[in-house]
């Protein structure tokens, strides 16, 4: 029934052999279905026409009907050309071509009459259209097909005659041919209740539209149709596994109710409070948990994971948190050894360079249970890293982990899948959160512990350096400590270096009353660890460093980040930088360093760090700039598998889909309504073609 749109291209008439290996190797275009969905990026209105007294040279592509004249080609060698006038009734212009002559001399007929489209240039009083495209009057339906499909082509394919056009007519004959066998594939009372056209519909119009009306409403059907089934799939694995997997039942709350009141050291803010009651209603619940909490740097995540791990280990099961460079599991186990100490927990840290000899103590106390909190790095997903009973497994700023990663971590406890926690400081839009973790609950932390001050950022170029430099030292001469960071500029590590090292000489010259330290990921972990801690201890005053101190690094001493080059570092990148201050009482700076010539984008990102501290609207913003293809995390979530749609531009859609999706699944879990056939039918139809799917989580 459906294997018509599994024929291979090579049949389609007007195609062929060698077209298709071209189709197959520029588009990857292999199928009738794969044809069908190559969808046209942008439509020219063919609806209006211009006189020729209208034409400016301003315009962009136009069309004119006119009269072929002479046809004559001027020039010799290079410069040979075929020159047609083409008049209507209020002048003359030219038509030229450059190449093709022969052939395109043959198919012109003087005296008859065309449409033209190109763009007008002015030569001297004249204008004229080079290599326009031409079609002689009678062909055009007129008021049919007036804004023309333009298909995402290659010179290759265009050098074989599929230039956007070719492929149009292609697709022409594709549609004809097919239209009948072209399924539905959603119910009629989600697309009664959302307005949706039906899908043979949708796809004619998609490709040939009547008018904008229906172009736009094929559109958003088939933008809908994608996301509904990128939604459904993630909240159908979601529904599966947790009925799937059981999980241990971890509701023995003495040891959080022994540090929540003898040991915290603040009250928790309301979110957090929130996020906990979510989080312990699922480590009781006797199902798996798999949820994310999100929340902007600063709100307090580290202490909500502690938490979670003492009502895990309180039910006599064991923990692990993983983060993903040894800097900051580092300070996570720096951080709680005291609190861990107090509650007479036994707590280690295990990274790539933890010793041979701890690392196998490390392993035994893991397996003889003795071992109740492992913090490290990559390192805890190794095999030999065993536990007799993994209750929690926390993974802090998942952007960095895949979800491979996720998946090893599950594997640690065989019996019953450990719980799993995600914690990112990556704030995502609520749309994009839905797509990018539809398979995983979401907590959001959406307040910071109170007293603290909102930084306040500036953006000021190179030549007010000095300035800058009068009040770091100002700064520092109050007590506080200064993060200077330096953008990675080259693709080689060693120039990056250099670029770091000058930075730091400069630095140390302009301030040689303070000490001053460097941090960049090329220094041995001894080294780093040994600079970190003197920056954390306050010996050092000003820290020179690259990204590295990205995520999470925590000194609420530290009141200025000054940022070298700003305009080189992504949205989010700079927001997480910026969240490395602010961290302690006092108020805190944000000083982003430019060059004066900025392109359009940087100057976006540099005033949206201006005027917000808000990390959801600068994620906003960022998905805005700079599309969802480049976050984090996206390349696994089948989210650049979207032909269609764009999560940037579409998000409203999406909400649309998801609630349908919802609602589905709430009414027929199972799909087993005869209605529904459509839908399974669809999703068997897109396993087959995604196989790559089943890997996700
Ligand atoms: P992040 O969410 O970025 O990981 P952290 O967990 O590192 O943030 O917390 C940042 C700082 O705020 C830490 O010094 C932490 O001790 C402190 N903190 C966390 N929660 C509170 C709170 N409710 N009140 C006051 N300070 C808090
Ligand atoms: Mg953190």
């Amino acid at each position: 029934m459906t294997g018509v749109f599994e024929t291979d291209v090579a049949f389609l008439k007007g195609v062929g052999p060698q077209k298709a290996e071209l189709l197959n190797k520029e588009l990857q275009i292999f199928t009738y279905g794969d044809l069908i969905s190559h969808f046209p990026f942008r439509y020219e209105d063919r609806s209006s026409f211009y006189k020729i007294n209208q034409l400016n040279p301003n315009l962009p592509h136009v069309q004119v009907i006119g009269r072929m004249g002479k046809v004559e080609t001027q020039g010799m060698g290079r410069k040979k050309r075929l020159v047609a006038q083409f008049a209507d009734e209020t002048g003359v212009m030219e038509l030229t071509w450059f190449k093709g002559i022969q052939w395109v001399s043959k198919k012109l007929l003087p005296g008859s009459v065309y449409v033209a489209f190109g763009k007008p240039a002015l030569f001297g009083r004249k204008y004229s259209m080079a290599h326009p495209e031409l079609e002689p009057l009678t062909q055009r339906d007129k008021g049919q097909n007036t804004l023309q499909p333009i298909y995402p082509t290659t010179e290759k394919l265009r050098a074989r005659f599929l230039d956007s056009k070719g492929i149009s007519k292609v697709m022409a004959q594709l549609i004809r041919q097919v239209h009948a066998h072209i399924q539905e594939t959603l119910p009629l009372h989600i697309r009664t209740q959302f307005g949706l056209m039906d899908k043979q519909a949708a796809i004619q119009q998609i490709h040939f539209p009547v008018n904008e009306v229906s172009m736009n409403k094929a559109a958003y059907r088939l933008k809908f149709e994608e996301f509904f089934f990128l939604q459904l799939r993630l909240l159908r694995l979601k529904l599966s596994r947790t009925e799937k997997f059981a999980g241990q039942v971890l509701n023995d709350t003495q040891l959080l109710t022994t540090f929540y009141n003898s040991h915290l050291p603040f009250d928790l803010t309301n979110a957090q409070k929130r996020v906990m009651k979510e989080i312990y209603a699922d480590l009781k619940s006797g199902k798996q948990m798999n949820r994310l909490i999100q929340g902007d740097v600063g709100s307090g995540k580290t202490i909500v994971a502690f938490i979670s791990l003492l009502v895990a280990i309180g039910s006599g099961t064991q923990t692990c948190l993983m983060a993903p460079t040894e800097i900051l599991a580092t300070q996570h186990y720096e951080g709680l050894l005291p609190y861990a100490k107090k509650m007479g927990l036994t707590i280690s840290l295990l990274t790539g360079s933890t010793k041979k000899s701890l690392r196998e103590k490390i392993h035994q106390a893991l397996i003889s249970g003795h071992l109740k909190i492992l913090i490290g790095t990559h390192a805890l997903l190794e095999d030999v890293v065993a536990f007799q009973n993994l209750g929690l497994a926390i993974i802090d700023e998942q952007h960095r982990f895949g979800v491979a990663q996720r998946a090893k971590l599950w594997a640690k406890n065989k019996q019953h899948y450990p719980h799993v926690l995600v914690m990112t400081a990556t704030p995502i839009p609520r749309t994009l959160a839905m797509t990018l973790y539809g398979d995983l609950d979401i907590s959001v932390i959406d307040e910071l512990p109170s007293g603290r001050k909102a930084i306040q950022t500036v953006h000021r170029y190179d030549k007010d350096r000095l300035k800058v430099f009068g009040f770091i030292r100002k700064e520092i001469e109050k007590g506080r400590q200064v993060y200077l960071v330096y953008p990675l500029i080259e693709e080689s590590e060693k120039s990056d270096l250099k670029n770091l090292m000058d930075g730091y000489e400069s630095i140390c010259r302009a301030f040689p009353e303070f000490p001053i330290g460097i941090l960049h990921g090329n220094m041995k972990s001894a080294d780093k660890e040994y600079e970190m801690a003197r920056f954390v201890k306050g010996e050092t005053k000003i820290l020179v460093a690259t990204t590295v101190i990205e995520v999470g690094v925590n000194v609420p001493n530290a009141s200025v980040m000054v940022i070298e080059n700003a305009e080189r570092f992504g949205l989010s990148q700079l927001h997480q930088l910026r969240g490395r201050v602010g961290r302690g009482a006092s108020q805190s700076y944000c000083i982003l360093m430019s060059k004066y010539e900025l392109s359009k984008d940087s100057r976006v990102r540099l005033e949206t760090m201006v005027r917000t501290n808000n990390g959801f609207e600068i994620a906003d913003v960022d998905l805005k700039l700079r599309g969802p293809g480049d976050l984090a995390g996206t390349q696994q979530s089948g989210l650049t598998d979207l032909t269609i749609a764009d999560l940037s531009k579409d998000a409203p859609i999406l909400s649309q889909a998801r609630q349908a999706a919802v609602d589905l699944l709430h009414a027929d879990p199972e799909l087993v309504h005869p209605h529904h056939a459509c839908i399974k039918a669809q999703i068997k139809r897109q396993k087959k073609g995604a196989l790559n799917w089943s890997r996700i989580s």
